[in-house]
This record gives C-alpha cells, sequence and structure tokens, in this order.
C-alpha cells in the first residue's frame, strides 16, 4: 500500500524527509556503529543529539536569554500537575482560561494542589469560540491557557494573548507548537507533547523563565519539580533518546521550509485553502464561525446533513485521505494539517469536498 495523507489529530503525519533520514541512519547512526535506540545517554553521540535539539528548540522558536528547554517524559498530560506543583507558590492560586478538553484536564488537576479561578469559558457553546478573556487576578500564580483546541478547531492567536501583566502566562502549544510565530518571551513557560507538530510520542517540550523554577511544593516529587531536569539537562535519568532525536529532525526541517515564519507562510495557505471553500459553499458549515478564532492545524466542519458525516469518512478513507472523523465527543469532520501535511494532501482534500458536495447536493 501507498503512504496515505493522514489527517489524524495526533499521533500524526510527520514530513516524509524526517522519516526517511531516520529510516537511512536507524540501523546506524553517523559512525556510531549502532542506532539510536540503543545507545547510552551519556555517550558522546548521545550527548551531540540531545544537545543540538535543545540549541534548535532555543534557535528555531526564538527563546530569549533566561529561559530553560527541558524534555520530559509523561506526554503534555504530566504538565497538568507539574505547572501548579512548580509554579502554585506563592499564592496557592492559579487563573485558568477553558477552551476545550485539555483545559478542562489541567484545570481538574490543578484543583488538587491550589486554588483555581477559570476566568473564562466558552464551554457553554461547546468551545466554538474563544471568550473575551477578563483582566487576570493580581494574586494569580500564573494564567493557564491552550494556545490550540485540537479537538474544537480554534486558537488563540499570536496577536490575540491575554494581556497579563506580572502574571506569568504559561500555554499548552501541543497541537500547535513551530505552526506559526509566537513570541516566546510573553511567556512564563510554554509546552507541548510532541506527537502532533513536534516529533513522536514520548517527549514533551517544557520552555520555563528561569526565575519561574524556583522551590517546588513540598509534596513534588523528585522526578516532578522542573529543578531536577533543568539542572540535569533534562539527563536527571534515561530521557527517551529516540524520540528526542526524531525531535531534531522535525527541527531541522523546519529550518529547512524558512523556520517558523516559513512553516507559517504555508500553514496560513493550507488551511486558507479549506477555510475560503467552507465559508463559500453552505454544503458544508465550519463549526468555528469567527475567523480569527480558528485553527490553523485543526480544521472542524460539518455536512449540512448530518447524516453525511459517515458516507464522507468512508469515501475519503477509500481514496487514501484517512482518519477525517471528528472527536468522538463532538462528531462531525476534523481535517488536522499540521506542518507534516504536504500542500498536495490539503488540495487532494478540497477537491474531494467539492466533488462530494457535487454529487450529494
Ligand atoms: C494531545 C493533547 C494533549 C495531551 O497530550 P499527551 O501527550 O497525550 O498527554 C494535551 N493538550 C493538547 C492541546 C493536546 O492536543
Amino acid at each position: 500500500m501507498e503512504r496515505v495523507y493522514n489527517f489524524s489529530a495526533g499521533p500524526s503525519v510527520l514530513p516524509l524527509p524526517v522519516l526517511e533520514k531516520a529510516q537511512k541512519e536507524l540501523v546506524n547512526y553517523g559512525d556510531a556503529g549502532m542506532s539510536v535506540m540503543e545507545m547510552s545517554h551519556r555517550s558522546p553521540a548521545y550527548d551531540d543529539i540531545h544537545n543540538t535539539a535543545v540549541a534548535l528548540v532555543q534557535e528555531v522558536m526564538g527563546v530569549p536569554e533566561g529561559y530553560s528547554v527541558m524534555f520530559l517524559q509523561g506526554g503534555a498530560s504530566t504538565q497538568f500537575a507539574m505547572i501548579p506543583l512548580n509554579l502554585m507558590t506563592k499564592y496557592g492560586s492559579a487563573d485558568y482560561i477553558d477552551t476545550g478538553s485539555w483545559s478542562t484536564k489541567a484545570i481538574k488537576e490543578a484543583k488538587r494542589y491550589g486554588t483555581v479561578n477559570v476566568i473564562a469559558s466558552s464551554k457553554d457553546e461547546t468551545f466554538n469560540h474563544i471568550p473575551e478573556i477578563p483582566p487576570v487576578n493580581p494574586d494569580a500564580d500564573y494564567c493557564y491557557m491552550v494556545s490550540n483546541n485540537t479537538i474544537y478547531g480554534t486558537r488563540i492567536a499570536p496577536d490575540r494573548l491575554p494581556q497579563t501583566g506580572d502574571v506569568p502566562l504559561v500555554a499548552d502549544m501541543s497541537s500547535n507548537i513551530l505552526s506559526e510565530v509566537y513570541d516566546v518571551g510573553k511567556f512564563g513557560l510554554v509546552f507541548a507533547g510532541a506527537q502532533k507538530n513536534m516529533g513522536i510520542a514520548g517527549v514533551a517540550t517544557v520552555i520555563i523563565r528561569d526565575d519561574l523554577i524556583g522551590e517546588a511544593q513540598e509534596c513534588a516529587p523528585t522526578m516532578l519539580r522542573y529543578s531536577t531536569h533543568v539542572e540535569k539537562n533534562s539527563l536527571f535519568n534515561t530521557p527517551p533518546c529516540f524520540s528526542i532525536y526524531i525531535t531534531k529532525l522535525v527541527l531541522e526541517w523546519v529550518k529547512e521550509q524558512g523556520g517558523v515564519p516559513g512553516v507559517q507562510k504555508i500553514n496560513e495557505y493550507k488551511a486558507g485553502l479549506l477555510y475560503d471553500y467552507l465559508d463559500d459553499t453552505d454544503f458544508y458549515q465550519p463549526t468555528v464561525a469567527n475567523p480569527k478564532d480558528r485553527s490553523l492545524m485543526n480544521l472542524t466542519f460539518v455536512p449540512k446533513d448530518p447524516d453525511l458525516t459517515k458516507p464522507f469518512v468512508t469515501e475519503a478513507a477509500s481514496k487514501g485521505m484517512v482518519n477525517l472523523k471528528g472527536h468522538r465527543s463532538v462528531g462531525g469532520i476534523r481535517a488536522s494539517i499540521y506542518n507534516g501535511m504536504p500542500v498536495e494532501g490539503v488540495k487532494t482534500l478540497l477537491t474531494f469536498m467539492q466533488d462530494f458536495e457535487a454529487r450529494n447536493k
């Protein structure tokens, strides 16, 4: 079977050159005589991969001085606990912006460790927009947001970040990191599970402003303290070496595309192709009405006749476009078009959507 166009929300499509490079280096990395999967994490060969990956995060994301980069395990979900355990230390309280299932999960977890104020939510309209964000509480240890809502297809665009003053802004960027330019300097902490836009499952990247590392809550286990990992350059224990290696390859690929600004241009073009059509036709309806709230990565829409959802997904799959079914909690159709999805894949989907409309109108 040929490679398909994989519109999965995560784990998701990787740039083909990344897979090919990994394949070439799989059995024997450089002149190490072994695979990255077999290497000691204390070996010079791995050390080079690790430090290159850290340096590439700094370079490609424009991480300012005074921030540290970590590669951690436990996925993005472990950050739901690590953030309050490490940051809810002065006032024991934080503000959360509730824009979907992932923020809801983070809120639930944070409540174990302190007071959570949900200052804005779009829950009553099934998260189909980004809510108005009021000023934060001055005695919040941080303000938490999700930059891209994978399930609902909304995003808080780089120019619409909440203004939090001295309160550190924390962002879950799992599903749109490296997709468009966010100014890391505006955040106290940014994190992302790699398996959507930055690599494969097994590693989460965390970028933290150094003054926030500090002392964690007394109960925090050693492995859940940022200080543990920053002090050891993410080598306190065995890191997920192969996942970090793939992240390095992805970052090298992003650089070759003109960095994040280059990738952003392509992403705006890809998303524009589909949104323009969705706004034009009344056969389908985009689920996010306000263009400013729309995700560039996860595009959600429904056929006007909901009974056509299933045939749409099935027919698309038979034509090599897979995983277009919306998340089980919302239904409809979701096309996840991460960095690794080629323009050709989006054009193929667009043609199919037009054809499907013509045949089912
Ligand atoms: C997928 C996802 C997560 C969960 O990631 P895991 O690595 O599976 O824990 C968290 N936040 C967002 C925005 C996601 O898309």
